[in-house]
């Protein structure tokens, strides 16, 4: 039996956030036809990304009243509907740059060549490593990595909570937290906030919060399911001491959705993808990536939109030099940039 070659697309896109839709809305414009992975799951978030695991986009523009980050990203997928992008909810699992047009293959086993990729698969929450908060312990009961996702459950009711972290998402849960539970200690690794000022100020307005500066969690502790209490270390004076805490959130950052990738293309030591400056090229020639897996400093939904776009455009760039390559030309631009 003679097997069947996969089908070759001009652009492939993985990824479901602001970057993946961007770059798909520009490109199905551009008549490229490409085709989406939103993925299914994939780095634990739902598809539509990270803006799925928060209550409102309040800095996005032409949204003056703000909208809830289910919504944009809801509108987001319309519109690259709408613009001609297909889409397929699967995670893509491996990529193999060896041969021209590149392959790329998803969980489900569907199987891909494509003569352009865009990667824009994002970022996850970091989880923390402490005793009794792990997945034999308190996680999931108690212990979360999403206020947004988990806050409301009826366990939290009334009770104090506590959010760790000092960067935007901290300030963002902790504000969020206050809805459901009796306070909500925010516990700083250093005597200073990450955070922006305006989130900051929200913060330090709101009567339930209490931050514990330079403090850290060191047990999670409960005589049931659930967790009750926390032990807390200052970090200045070595104490330690216990506190009733019956929810403990996770809010110290993201590591890049690139595990799959990363054997094909130069990443950082943290696993971001690398990319030449005032570009999205990665140092593969035809592959892209933008958004949060190649942003480490700005990581906000309208910087990886404007990457995205940035991806779109400079994927019609280079197909439009394929297309003016002579016949066989194709293996000779399946090279390496140099960075
Ligand atoms: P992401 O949003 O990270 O989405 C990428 C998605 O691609 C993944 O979630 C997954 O669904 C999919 N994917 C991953 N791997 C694969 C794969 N192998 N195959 C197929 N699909 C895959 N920014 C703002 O500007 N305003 C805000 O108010 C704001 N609030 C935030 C609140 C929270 C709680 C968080 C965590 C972030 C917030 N941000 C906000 C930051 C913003 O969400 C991100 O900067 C932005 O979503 C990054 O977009 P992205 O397109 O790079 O990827
Ligand atoms: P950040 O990387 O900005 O902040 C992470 C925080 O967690 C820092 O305070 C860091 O401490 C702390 N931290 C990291 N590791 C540990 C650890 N092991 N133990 C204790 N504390 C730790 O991540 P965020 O998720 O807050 O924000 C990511 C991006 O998303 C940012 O660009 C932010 O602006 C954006 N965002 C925007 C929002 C908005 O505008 N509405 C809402 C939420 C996020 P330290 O400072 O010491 O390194």
């Amino acid at each position: 039996m003679v097997e069947e070659e996969p089908q070759v697309e001009n652009v492939v896109i993985v990824g479901s956030g602001p970057a993946a839709h961007t770059a798909a809305i520009y490109t199905a414009r551009a008549e490229l036809k490409p085709l989406l992975f939103e993925g299914l799951l994939a780095g634990g978030v739902a598809a539509g990304g990270q803006l799925t695991t928060t209550t409102d986009v309040e800095n996005f523009p032409g949204f003056p009243d703000g909208i809830s980050g289910m919504e944009i990203t809801e509108r987001f997928r319309a519109q690259s509907i709408n613009m001609g992008t297909r889409i397929l909810t699967e995670t893509i699992s491996s990529v193999d740059f060896g041969s021209f047009p590149y392959e790329v293959t998803s969980e489900n086993g569907t199987v891909v060549r494509a003569k352009a990729l865009v990667i824009a698969s994002g970022a996850t929450a970091k989880r923390m490593d402490i005793p009794g908060a792990g997945d034999n312990g308190f996680w999931q009961r108690g212990v979360s990595a999403c206020a947004v996702c988990d806050g409301a459950a009826p366990f939290f009711r009334g009770k104090p909570l506590a959010v760790i972290g000092g960067g935007d998402s901290a300030m963002e849960e902790a504000t969020f937290l206050t809805k459901y539970g009796s306070k909500v200690y925010v516990v700083v690794r250093r005597d200073v906030l990450r955070a922006s000022k305006t989130m900051q100020q929200r913060a330090r307005a709101n009567p339930k919060i209490e931050f514990l500066y330079s403090h850290a969690v060191t047990e999670a502790l409960g005589s049931g399911k659930f967790l009750e209490q926390l032990k807390i270390k200052d970090l200045k004076t070595e104490e330690e001491r216990i506190i009733d805490c019956n929810g403990l959130f996770f809010a110290i950052g993201h590591l890049p959705n690139t595990q799959f990738v990363s054997h094909a293309v130069d990443t950082d030591d943290q696993g971001y993808i690398i990319t030449k400056p005032d570009s999205t090229a990665t140092n593969v020639r035809g592959v892209f990536a933008c958004g949060d897996c190649q942003d480490k400093k700005w990581r906000q939904a309208i910087t990886a939109a404007g990457s995205g776009c940035m991806s779109a455009l400079e994927v019609e760039h280079y197909l439009q030099e394929l297309e003016d390559d002579q016949p066989g030309t194709h293996s000779a631009l399946n090279m390496h940039h140099n960075l």
